[in-house]
C-alpha cells in the first residue's frame, strides 16, 4: 500500500509533541521556541495557536478533569482551558538549568517526561553536553519521581499494548530503548537497546526523536535530521518501512483521524536559519494501511 503525504498546517517554527484528541478530532502540538501551543482541527482544517508567554512548551496533553497539562521550561503547569489561556503551577520537576522535553501519559494516567540541557535547538550531536538529562514521572497528585539520570535528550516514550514494555529514545547516543514496565507501581527496569541509530545497519536516519506505537506493536520513530519516519520492529530492531518527508528535521509523530489510520508528523527548521519551504509543517500521512491507538490523558 502506498502512502500519501500532505501539509495540513504550516503555522509554526519548531513543531513538537503531537497529541490526537479523538473526541474532538483535533491534534494538539507545540511550537517550542515561540512558546505557542497549537490546535489543528481536522474537521474544519483550522490551525489555531495560543501563546503561553515565556513557556518553552514541549508538550500539551489533555487532562481527564478538563484543560491540559503543559510544560513551562522545567515546570509542569495546568492550562485551564484553550479559551481562557489561564496557566497555574502543578509541579516543579527540575532546576532551571535544564528544560523538560518530550512526555506522554501512561495507561494509568501518570505523566512521563524527560529533561535535557537547555540548548538553542541547533542540535550538535557530537558536542551536546552528555548525560545531563533525566527521566521522571509526575503522578496525579503532582509528586515527582526520577527513574533515570543518565539521559542526554530523552524523547518519544510509548508503551506496548499490554503495558508490559515502555519504549524510550535517547536521541544523542541514538538509542531506542525498551524497559520492562510495571503499570501498577509506575516502575521501569531491565533496560535494553531495541535499535542503535549510530550503527551502520540504520544509515542516514539522523537521531531518534518522537515515537508512537501502532496496533501491530511496531514503533514509528521520527528521524531528526533524517527526513524520515521509520517503522521499527522492536523484536528484531530492523527498519521495516520508511516514509520520507521534504524536510530533514522531523520531530515527532502520532496517529489520528477517525480510525487512527492517519499519521500526523511535526517538523522544524534550525532556529538560526530562514525557514526552508517545508520545515515547520504539520504533515498528515494517509494510506499507510496501519493504525494507531487512542492516546492517554492525564489523570492529575
Ligand atoms: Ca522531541
Amino acid at each position: 500500500m502506498s502512502e500519501k503525504i500532505e501539509v495540513v498546517a504550516k503555522n509554526c517554527n519548531f513543531g513538537e509533541g503531537p497529541h490526537w484528541e479523538d473526541t474532538t478530532q483535533c491534534l494538539y502540538y507545540v511550537d517550542v521556541y515561540t512558546n505557542d501551543v497549537h490546535r489543528y482541527n481536522a474537521v474544519t482544517g483550522e490551525d489555531s495557536r495560543l501563546n503561553l508567554g515565556e513557556s518553552m512548551a514541549s508538550i500539551i496533553i489533555p487532562r481527564q478533569n478538563g484543560g491540559f497539562v503543559v510544560t513551562q521550561k522545567s515546570d509542569i503547569v495546568i492550562l485551564d482551558s484553550w479559551d481562557s489561556g489561564k496557566v497555574t503551577s502543578f509541579a516543579k520537576v527540575e532546576a532551571d538549568a535544564n528544560i523538560l522535553n518530550d512526555g506522554k501519559v501512561d495507561a494509568s494516567g501518570r505523566l512521563w517526561i524527560g529533561s535535557c540541557f537547555f540548548g538553542d535547538g541547533d542540535l550538535d550531536v557530537d558536542n551536546w553536553p552528555k548525560y545531563q538529562g533525566s527521566l521522571y514521572n509526575v503522578d496525579t497528585d503532582g509528586s515527582v519521581k526520577k527513574h533515570l539520570s543518565d539521559i542526554t535528550i530523552g524523547n518519544g516514550m510509548d508503551w506496548s499494548d499490554d503495558n508490559s514494555v515502555m519504549y524510550f529514545n535517547d536521541s544523542i547516543p541514538g538509542q531506542v530503548y525498551a524497559f520492562d514496565f510495571d503499570i501498577t507501581a509506575g516502575a521501569i527496569s531491565n533496560r535494553r537497546t531495541v535499535a542503535n541509530f549510530r550503527s551502520t545497519e540504520i544509515p542516514d536516519k539522523g537521531v531518534p526523536d518522537g515515537m508512537t506505537v501502532d496496533t501491530d506493536g511496531k514503533l514509528w520513530v521520527a528521524c531528526f535530521e533524517g527526513g524520515k519516519v521509520v517503522r521499527l520492529d522492536p523484536e528484531t530492531g530492523k527498519v521495516i518501512r520508511t516514509v520520507k518527508f521534504p524536510c530533514e528535521r522531523i520531530t515527532s509523530c502520532c496517529f489520528g483521524g477517525k480510525d487512527f489510520t492517519d499519521l500526523y508528523v511535526t517538523s522544524t527548521a534550525p532556529p538560526q536559519l530562514e525557514k526552508t519551504p517545508f520545515a515547520g509543517s504539520l504533515f498528515k500521512v494517509t494510506g499507510l494501511g496501519v493504525r494507531g491507538r487512542k492516546a492517554n490523558t492525564f489523570a492529575g
